[in-house]
């Protein structure tokens, strides 16, 4: 695209962002759409998000994403949060109001738009949540949101589970979340479960880590998904395949969390098809 005077500039505050994919997405989506908007990844040091955000402003940056660490941090230099963005106390889009940004969650969205492309409706589902870190945290809100089934969360530190179910449960005024050990994982039922890996164990260059080796653990995985993306097979779906499972990995979470912004910054609808077009350019460039 030609950039010109009247180019609108979106992009990422984080650290790192070096490595991130979100300027493909953002980019291949203004090529597509026709929109005269470039996005740029700008590296934000710790305890440096509050002047980050007044120069974005300054600057007439018309929406921003938000990475590690300051998706909490954030919150305070916002004009205000979506419910979904406040409920999980975490935000990682910035769109440009009249007297400053407004924060909203699409990671959430981006996962539910993401299992719904894969065919997978959270309601009544029973589900099994591996981690209890902030990834996890918000799938137990998007699970009770959705009224799933039982949501187990397994995690190697119990009180981080035991904490996240009984604030979802408090939230939601319902017992849907149901905190475990890892280990304790034989004493569920041995139905079968959504299961999603929410740990960061099987991140490349550890990719064959995996946090429950077991194979009898895969015989209960109605289906497999790794919010982990690099590598594109972790551990955790080699496993779950070989038991039969059906598997995704976090890429299209990435991508529609992506796109929802780009909705959110542009008030248009991406469609399917164009949505087909930003995978294949994300999978072309890992
Ligand atoms: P956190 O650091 O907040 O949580 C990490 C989790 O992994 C904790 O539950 C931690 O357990 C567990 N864990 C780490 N090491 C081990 C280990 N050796 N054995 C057992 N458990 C372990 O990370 P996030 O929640 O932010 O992210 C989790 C994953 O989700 C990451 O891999 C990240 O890349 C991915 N992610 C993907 C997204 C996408 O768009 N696809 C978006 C966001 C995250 P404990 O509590 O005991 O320390």
């Amino acid at each position: 695209m030609e950039v010109n005077g009247k180019t609108a500039v979106c992009g990422l505050i984080g650290c790192p962002v070096a490595h991130t994919l979100s300027p493909v997405i953002h980019n291949r989506l203004s090529e597509l759409t026709g929109k005269n908007l470039v996005y740029v990844p700008f590296p934000v040091e710790e305890g440096q998000v509050g002047q980050a955000v007044s120069g974005a402003w300054a600057l007439g940056i018309c929406g921003l994403n938000v990475t590690v660490p300051h998706k909490s941090t954030v919150i305070p230099y916002l004009t205000g949060t979506d419910t979904l963005a406040g409920r999980i106390g975490a935000v990682n889009t910035l769109v440009r109001a009249a007297d400053g940004y407004f924060g909203y969650n699409t990671d959430m969205p981006g996962l539910l738009r993401a299992l719904q492309s894969e065919g997978i409706a959270l309601r009544d589902e029973e589900l099994v949540i591996l981690g209890a870190g902030g990834a996890a945290r918000a799938v137990a809100y998007l699970a009770a949101s959705e009224n799933a089934g039982r949501v187990y969360i397994l995690n190697r530190t119990p009180a981080k589970a035991e904490a996240i179910a009984a604030e979802v449960n408090q939230s939601f005024g319902k017992e849907t979340v149901i905190p475990m050990l890892i280990t304790d994982y034989p004493k569920l039922s041995g139905r079968k479960y959504l299961v999603i890996q929410a740990t960061s164990v099987g991140l490349a260059p550890k990719d064959q880590d995996v946090v429950i080796e077991d194979a009898s653990f895969y015989q209960m995985v109605s289906y497999g998904f790794d919010l982990i993306y690099r590598p594109a097979q972790t551990r955790f779906m080699k496993l779950a395949v070989e038991a039969g499972a059906p598997v995704c990995n976090g890429l299209k979470m990435l991508l529609y969390q992506g796109i929802i912004a780009y909705e959110l910054w542009n008030d248009i609808h991406v469609t399917q098809e164009q949505a087909e077009l930003v995978y294949q350019a994300v999978c072309e460039s890992m």
